[in-house]
């Protein structure tokens, strides 16, 4: 046993059928995804110009659901696109079949949509949730984001695995480097290996942080998700010193759970209160999270319910912490009204 009382030499089951599709899947989407990502973004592209993620985008879904249905034809998959405007767009589909055909060489355009169109299937007792490329607006800056897995059965998340292209040891922000794979499956542990070259795994736990004074903070990256004025009260509220971290995508789960942050929040915009998560943006980060000794509920520390469709109806926003600061940060949601 080692000092967290977990056996020493033990290691996640990636023969299991289902890990092993959620870490093959990921895999190559996200190799897939980084390519394009190398391929299409230039200094030459305007800043309106989102072609290279709406590619990226619809080629990891349609990769992800034809292994899904080559793997487990019965399951469902919900997933955050669908192929009606694609159908309509010769330009995009031929780039987006250009490249599926570098993982699947007989892909045509119908197929292609197809497979995309697997995406809208239908939230039962056991489904997977996908986010072909979280963290859009961090793929166009280079910077952080994800693609995100999840298997879902009777409302908790049971396998998950996240692939994180411009992030290293699942944690240092490094584009050009390794990049990061995680996976997970319920009381196995959180892993992690290099995308590149998944050889050797090593095991995530959160941090040991429980002074709130020394707290690191990760919000998102966009101001527009969140609600910048109220973190600034939050921190002031916990008696936090450090600057909240900025980073996009469920690429701040990865580093939760690697123990380099000790809070996550999600709090709603000052535009967009009515906002309600999407299963895709937490279903895989919270058990990556959590398998590594974190914790995550909502701001009025509820759990998240997985069960309500494609939102998360019955929750507002997510607070997520190395559960040693899970209450102080609650306490400290209710002081500001968050
Ligand atoms: P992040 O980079 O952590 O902000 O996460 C990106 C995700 O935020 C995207 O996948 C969107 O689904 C989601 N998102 C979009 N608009 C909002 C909003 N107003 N509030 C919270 N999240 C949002
Ligand atoms: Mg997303």
């Amino acid at each position: 046993m080692n000092p967290h009382g977990e056996k020493v030499g033990y290691m996640i089951n990636i023969e299991n059928p289902e890990i092993n599709f959620a870490l093959n899947a990921v895999r190559q989407a996200a190799l897939l995804v980084h390519l394009i990502q190398r391929e299409m973004i230039s200094p030459a592209l305007t800043k309106e110009d989102r072609s290279p993620v709406t590619v990226a985008d619809f080629a990891s879904q349609a990769l992800v659901a034809y292994l899904l249905q080559q793997i487990f034809p019965d399951d469902m998959l919900v997933a955050e696109e669908d192929a009606t405007e694609l159908r309509a767009n010769q330009h995009t589909l031929e780039k987006v079949t250009g490249f599926v055909r570098h993982q699947i060489p007989n892909a045509t355009h119908e197929s292609v949509c197809d497979w995309i169109d697997l995406g809208n299937g239908s939230i039962g007792s056991r489904f997977w949730t996908l986010d072909p490329i979280d963290g859009t607006k961090g793929f166009l800056r280079g910077d952080q984001y994800a693609v995100a897995l999840a298997l879902i059965i009777d409302g908790e998340a049971q396998v998950a695995a996240l692939g994180c292209p411009n992030l290293s040891d699942a944690y240092r922000l490094d584009p050009g480097g390794p990049g990061s794979l995680v996976i997970t499956g319920r009381d196995q542990g959180s892993w992690t290996t290099e995308l590149d070259n998944p050889k050797s795994f090593q095991r995530l736990r959160v941090s040991s942080v429980s002074d709130p004074s020394q707290a690191r903070i990760l919000r998102s990256f966009e101001s527009g998700h969140t609600n910048v004025g109220q973190i600034d009260h939050f921190a002031t509220a916990m008696g936090v010193q450090a600057e909240p971290v900025r980073l996009d995508s469920q690429a701040k789960y990865a580093v939760l759970a690697a123990g380099k942050g000790d809070l996550l929040l999600r709090l709603l915009s000052a535009q967009r209160p009515d906002y309600r998560e999407k299963i895709w943006d937490q279903a895989a980060g919270s058990l990556v999270l959590e398998e590594a000794g974190g914790k995550i509920s909502d701001l009025g520390g509820k759990p998240l319910d997985f069960t309500t469709g494609r939102s998360l109806t019955s929750n507002r926003g997510i607070l997520a912490s190395n559960t040693l600061l899970h209450s102080a940060a609650l306490r400290a949601l209710g002081e500001i009204g968050a």
